[in-house]
């Protein structure tokens, strides 16, 4: 496995900067390609001057040349107030993005892993979601960028390996957490530790009682290794995450108690199509990459929490 040269898009982001590197110490060479929207060189400043490892400032709207064997597509803003920020050029990332690391990879023969989200699922009837789950995703809303933007790209995968016999895989990552997820970027893992750290109110969007399944950012990475790794009839999709389910509210709690803040939950409208409950059932992945993950929320939070201490 060791040696190959791995182009990752997003590389700058949150996720990707632990995938670049995991890759490197494993041996490979890294090109990070990022447009720093929502990503940073911070980010990957420990990873500058290590011989393997290159940065591109490059937008995946446009196409690039370059020779790599395996391409790791996360090149995407994936907060709901990033994603949102400029819902058309999300899609453009999405979609242009998502086509041209294709046309790259057909023209290479290169591996090419698509991040797509359990957003497709949208707001879904079917619990916990299995990959044969076909979604409830409205089509013009404000999520709708992101969600049909990703549902495309995932087309488009399946029809380059359709049509061009090219080898890919479609991972379907479930909400996941960490180090290095931006402060503001308005997620509710990053949002509450912030407020808790600051003394802000903790902001509870509705009831609360929605629910969501945390995975640790190093779990999710090394499903994605393995996953691209997989022999080339195995595509996906397949899902990623952790299947621990809590409620926000449980989250805030849990969130409060670790950092022994002294915040209060107030709440606050719950945004335009927010999905009621989300758990992944990874049955799929644990049969096709031996895998599941390892870090439970308490123990991820702990290390989160830690990292955002750094930043004050
Ligand atoms: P992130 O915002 O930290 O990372 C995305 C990276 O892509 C950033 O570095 C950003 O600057 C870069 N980028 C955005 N638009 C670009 C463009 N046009 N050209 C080049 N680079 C561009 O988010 P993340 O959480 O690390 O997400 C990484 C990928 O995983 C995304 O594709 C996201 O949709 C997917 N994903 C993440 C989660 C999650 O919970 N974190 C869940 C499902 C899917
Ligand atoms: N592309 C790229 N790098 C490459 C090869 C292709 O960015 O090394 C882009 C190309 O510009 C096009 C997209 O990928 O926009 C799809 O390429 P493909 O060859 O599949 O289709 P075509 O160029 O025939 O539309
Ligand atoms: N959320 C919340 N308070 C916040 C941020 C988010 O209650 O400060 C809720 C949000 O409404 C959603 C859940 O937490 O129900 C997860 O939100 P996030 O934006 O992290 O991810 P996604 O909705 O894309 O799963």
């Amino acid at each position: 496995m060791a040696n190959k040269r791995i182009l990752v898009t997003g590389g700058a982001g949150f996720i990707g900067s632990h995938l670049c590197q995991y890759l490197l110490k494993q041996g490979d060479e890294v090109l990070c390609l990022d447009n720093y929207f929502t990503g940073s060189k911070e980010n990957v400043r420990h990873l500058i001057g290590h011989p393997g490892f290159e940065l591109i400032r490059h937008d995946v709207v446009e196409p690039i040349l370059c020779e790599v064997d395996q391409i790791y597509n996360l090149a995407c803003p994936a907060s709901p107030i990033h994603y949102q920020y400029n819902p058309i050029k999300t899609t453009k990332t999405s979609v242009i993005g998502a086509l041209n690391m294709l046309g790259l990879a057909k023209r290479v023969k290169a591996t090419v892993l698509q991040a797509s989200t359990s957003e497709v699922y949208g707001d879904p009837f079917v619990h916990p979601q299995r990959e044969d789950y076909w979604g409830n995703v409205n089509p013009n809303g404000l999520r709708s960028c992101y969600d049909e933007g990703k549902r495309c790209a995932e087309a488009l995968f399946f029809d380059y390996h359709r049509q061009h016999g090219l080898n890919m895989k479609v991972a379907r990552i479930f909400n996941t957490y960490g180090p290095r997820m931006h402060p503001q970027d308005g997620r509710v893992v990053s949002n509450f530790i912030m407020q808790a750290l600051t003394g802000q109110n903790i902001t509870v969007y509705g009831n609360g009682l929605q629910t969501r399944s945390f995975c640790y950012v190093d779990d999710l990475v090394e499903a994605l290794v393995r996953l691209m790794n997989t022999p080339d009839d195995f595509v996906g999709p397949v899902n990623l995450g952790n299947p621990g389910e809590f409620t926000i509210l449980e989250l805030a709690n849990k969130v409060i108690e670790l950092t022994g803040s002294q915040s209060k939950i107030i709440y606050k409208p719950l945004p335009q199509d927010d999905p009621v409950q989300r758990r992944p059932d990874i049955s799929l992945a644990k049969e096709k990459l031996n895998w599941s993950p390892f870090v439970q929320l308490e123990e991820g939070l702990k290390r989160t929490i830690t990292y955002f201490k750094t930043l004050r």
